[in-house]
């Protein structure tokens, strides 16, 4: 039968957790990530906008300076009379285009129409204003005698009394097209629409920013919260795996350095695995225990062996022991009778005795085959003669037949460990006080003298 049961645990399952914990950090990092990148997009959206309002502001601005720049070509043609001035208004008016030019960008990048339609009406105004120009240049041509290709100039419709000026009366007459309030009115029109933009753009991108701040305050709120998770987060899963996996793997490598039984803490895992290693661990020193008794025990009597004997003799106290070598007398004869399975009850049979006779206390081994040693516990020399009696009832018990054994007997060398060297002396010694047992007739106990003088007790 398997010893290692089935062991039931509980607690937190590490796997489980630990799954938890990584999902939990994918989302918070995949969420961390979308706003990181909307924040991102964010910054990309505010410096555009900033972008677009300088490059708006200055289209404003530049039809503005296109407007003045042809103001300032006629007026100054009509003061100077100089062709180079006309040119120049020509050429900004119809090669430059900086205002054309201004309302087209402004139709394409305006976030707002109200901008562009503004500028578009400034626009207006100034190509309006052109026509005044117009007939201020034609006046000047007509006064200076100027042939122009001009058509726009040709074409320009003079008032009726204009053909009966002088020419410094045309000259006079075309400075005050170009000076006087009508003609500032319209300049300041044209000065109001681009006014209107550019403070229509300023509107528009302060909204943007405002906008953009409001969804990027709100971003990093966000981040900062979820930073915040993911600290804790990480802080948990330290714990956690500390106290399910690092603490318990600690604990349990101290117990099995100190071959003891494991902690059973942690996490499901290791509850498990600690269980599941104790009960091993039980199984384990059960057939430790049992081998080491298998290994020093002898199996016909259950009495120590040979090896129980080696172990026995690294142990004792030799100075209060004695040592009884003891062995069956004419054992031969009872295998050669009776046969060896009868011999073996013989042998048990002398093991039992053996084991009532003395105490609990003392060892009694089984060298081979009739050969047994008694080491008798806190005995010394004065109390020999118990030992002859124990001896004597020995062999009374030995002699009886009742249980239908053959009858037999022991011999017995005894030594004092008080008076010995060492235990193998001691053995030695008693070995020898055998010899004489035997070689005294058997049946008996026999005492080793120092002085080789050895009493032979026959019982
Ligand atoms: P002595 O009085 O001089 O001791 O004579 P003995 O016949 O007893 O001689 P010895 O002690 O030398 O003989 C021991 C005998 O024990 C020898 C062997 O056949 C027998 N023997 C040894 N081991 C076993 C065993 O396990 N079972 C049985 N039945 N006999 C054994
Ligand atoms: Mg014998």
């Amino acid at each position: 039968m398997n010893p290692i049961k089935r062991v039931k645990s509980e607690g937190v399952s590490l796997k489980k957790a630990h799954l938890v914990m990584i999902l939990l950090t994918i989302v918070i990092m995949c969420i961390l990530l979308f706003f990181t990148f909307q924040s991102a997009s964010l910054y990309s959206e505010i410096t555009a906008s900033t972008d677009s309002y300088i490059e708006l502001q200055e289209c404003a601005e530049s039809l503005m300076d296109a407007s003045d720049l042809l103001t300032d070509r006629v007026q100054r043609f009509t003061v100077t009379q100089e062709q180079s001035d006309m040119a120049a208004y020509f050429d900004e008016a119809y090669n430059a285009r900086r205002r054309e030019t201004a309302v087209e960008k402004m139709s394409v990048s305006a976030p707002d129409r109200a901008a562009y339609e503004q500028l578009s009406s400034a626009l207006d105004s100034s190509v309006k204003l052109m026509e005044t120009e117009m007939r201020a240049m034609k006046l000047i041509c007509d006064a200076s005698g100027y042939v122009t290709d001009y058509a726009e100039v040709n074409n320009a419709v003079l008032p009726a009394e204009c053909d009966a000026m002088t020419k410094e009366e045309k000259i006079h007459y075309a400075q005050k097209m170009v000076h006087d309030s009508a003609y500032y009115e319209q300049k300041m029109a044209i000065r109001g629409g681009m006014d209107n933009c550019i403070k229509t753009l300023t509107d528009d991108t302060r909204n943007a920013q405002l906008r953009i701040k409001e969804e990027q305050h709100f971003n990093l709120f966000v981040t900062q919260l979820l930073l915040t998770v993911q600290s804790v987060v990480m802080i948990i899963m330290l714990w956690l795996t500390s106290y399910l996996g690092i603490n318990p793997i600690l604990k349990g490598v101290q117990r099995i350095r100190e071959n003891r039984k494991i902690p059973v803490i942690g996490s499901y895992e290791f509850r498990y695995l600690a269980k599941t290693y104790n009960k091993m661990y039980e199984a384990f020193q059960q057939s430790i225990e049992h081998l080491n008794y298998d290994a020093s025990h002898d199996k016909l009597t259950d009495l120590y062996n040979r090896a129980g004997f080696d172990l026995l003799c690294e142990s004792i106290d030799l100075h209060s022991t004695a040592v009884l070598m003891i062995d069956a007398d004419k054992f031969k004869e009872i295998n050669d009778n009776f046969g060896h399975a009868v011999g073996d009850d013989v042998l048990k049979k002398i093991a039992d005795v053996l084991r009532f006779t003395f105490r609990r206390e003392d060892y009694i081994c089984r060298l081979g085959g009739d050969e047994f040693v008694v080491f008798m516990l806190h005995m010394d020399e004065k109390r020999r003669q118990l030992i002859d009696i124990k001896i004597d009832h020995i062999n009374r018990v030995l002699a009886d037949t009742g249980d239908g054994l053959p009858e037999t007997s022991i011999s017995v060398g005894v030594a004092f460990g008080g008076s010995e060297a060492d235990l193998e002396t001691a053995i030695k010694h008693a070995d020898e006080a055998l010899y004489e047992m035997k070689s005294a007739g058997r049946h008996g106990c026999s005492f080793y003298e120092p002085d080789n003088i050895q009493t032979v007790s026959e019982t």
